[in-house]
C-alpha cells in the first residue's frame, strides 16, 4: 500500500529502497533488543521412547517485541547471522540456557542451537566454558546442535573446536539431518553423539512405506556408528507408532509439547520427577 501513487515504471526502485530501509530498521531494533534484554528462551522436551520420559530440553529463542509481540526465530535469526549479531545473541542464549538448566533435575540436559558463524568465531570454546562455569552446569548436561553447513567451510578450525568441546564432555548433535546434500558423509568427518532426523521425513511416515524406510535406514546407520537418533516434528499418534516401529530412540514434537516458557518447564520436570 505504501507503493501506491507512484509511477508504475518506478515501482521496482522504491520497493528495493523500502526493503533496504526496513532491514536497517529491523537491524537497529535487533541491536536494541539485545541491549534491552528483550529475548527469551522457550524449551521443548526431548522424549526417550524406551520409557517415555523427558531426557532433555531444546532451547528455542524468541524476541519479545513491544508492538509485534513474540517474534519467531525464523524471522530474525537469518538477519542476526547476516549482521554478525548472532555472536552476542548466541552467547546470551548459551548463558541463559545453562542458567535455566542448572535448576532442573540432574539427569535432564539442555540442547542449544549453534549457528555456523558462532562456531567459527574465535574463542567459541572459551565462551561455552565460561557459560558453564558461570552457571555451575556440568558439561555433560549440555548438548550443542549444529547443522551440516557448519562442516562445509573452514572445516579444520570448526572440527578442532568441536573436538575441544567434546573432550570437555559436551555432546554434539547434527540438526536437521537429511536436508542437506551430504549429511551422510559428514558422519564420517566428525563423531556426532546424536542425529536429529528432520521433520520432513515424519510428515508422511505413517502412511508411506518409503518415508518409514528412510527413517529406519538412518536409525540403523546411527546404531552401527554408535550414534543416538532422534526424530523431530512428531505431531500425531500414528506418526509416533511408525517411528517407534523404525527403532528411533528419541522424539520431539507438538504431540508431546510445543516449546514452552522456562517457568512452565521447571514445573513439568518436577511433576515428572514425582511419578
Ligand atoms: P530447529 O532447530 O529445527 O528447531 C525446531 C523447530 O521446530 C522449532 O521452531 C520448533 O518449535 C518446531 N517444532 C517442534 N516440534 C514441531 C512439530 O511437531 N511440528 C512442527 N511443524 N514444528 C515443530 P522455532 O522455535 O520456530 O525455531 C525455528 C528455528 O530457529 C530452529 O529450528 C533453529 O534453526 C532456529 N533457532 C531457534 N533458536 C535458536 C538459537 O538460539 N540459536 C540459533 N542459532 N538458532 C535458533
Ligand atoms: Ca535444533
Ligand atoms: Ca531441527
Ligand atoms: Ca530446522
Amino acid at each position: 500500500a505504501k507503493a501506491e501513487g507512484r509511477g508504475t515504471f518506478r515501482l521496482f526502485e522504491p520497493k528495493m529502497d523500502e526493503v533496504a530501509r526496513e532491514r536497517l530498521a529491523l537491524e537497529r531494533e535487533l541491536r536494541e533488543a539485545l541491549q534491552g534484554d528483550r529475548f527469551e528462551l522457550h524449551y521443548q522436551p526431548l522424549v526417550d521412547l524406551s520409557d517415555n520420559r523427558i531426557k532433555g530440553m531444546e532451547a528455542l529463542v524468541r524476541w519479545r517485541h513491544p508492538e509485534r509481540g513474540l517474534i519467531s526465530p525464523a524471522l530474525f535469526i537469518p538477519l542476526a547471522e547476516e549482521t554478525g549479531l548472532i555472536v552476542p545473541l548466541g552467547d546470551w542464549v548459551l548463558r541463559q540456557a545453562c542458567r535455566d538448566a542448572v535448576g532442573w533435575p540432574g539427569d535432564i540436559s539442555v540442547a542449544v542451537n549453534v549457528s555456523p558463524l558462532q562456531l567459527r568465531h574465535r574463542g567459541f570454546a572459551q565462551t561455552v566454558v565460561a557459560a558453564l562455569a558461570a552457571s555451575g552446569l556440568d558439561a555433560t548436561r549440555l548438548e550443542l546442535e549444529i547443522t551440516e553447513s557448519v562442516l562445509l567451510d573452514d572445516t579444520e578450525t570448526n572440527l578442532e573446536t568441536l573436538h575441544t568441546l567434546r573432550k570437555l564432555g559436551i555432546r554434539i548433535s547434527m540438526d536437521d539431518f537429511g536436508t542437506g546434500y551430504s549429511s551422510i558423509s559428514y558422519l564420517r568427518r566428525f563423531p556426532f553423539d546424536k542425529i536429529k532426523i528432520d521433520r520432513s521425513f515424519v510428515r508422511d511416515c505413517a502412511g508411506n512405506p518409503d518415508a518409514g524406510a528412510i527413517i529406519r535406514a538412518i536409525v540403523s546407520l546411527g546404531t552401527s556408528l554408535g550414534i543416538t537418533t532422534l526424530v523431530e516434528g512428531v505431531e500425531t499418534e500414528p506418526q509416533l507408532a511408525a517411528i517407534r516401529a523404525e527403532g528411533a530412540r528419541e522424539v520431539q514434537g507438538f504431540l508431546f509439547s510445543p516449546p514452552r516458557p522456562a517457568g512452565e518447564i521447571a514445573a513439568l520436570l518436577i511433576a515428572q520427577d514425582d511419578t
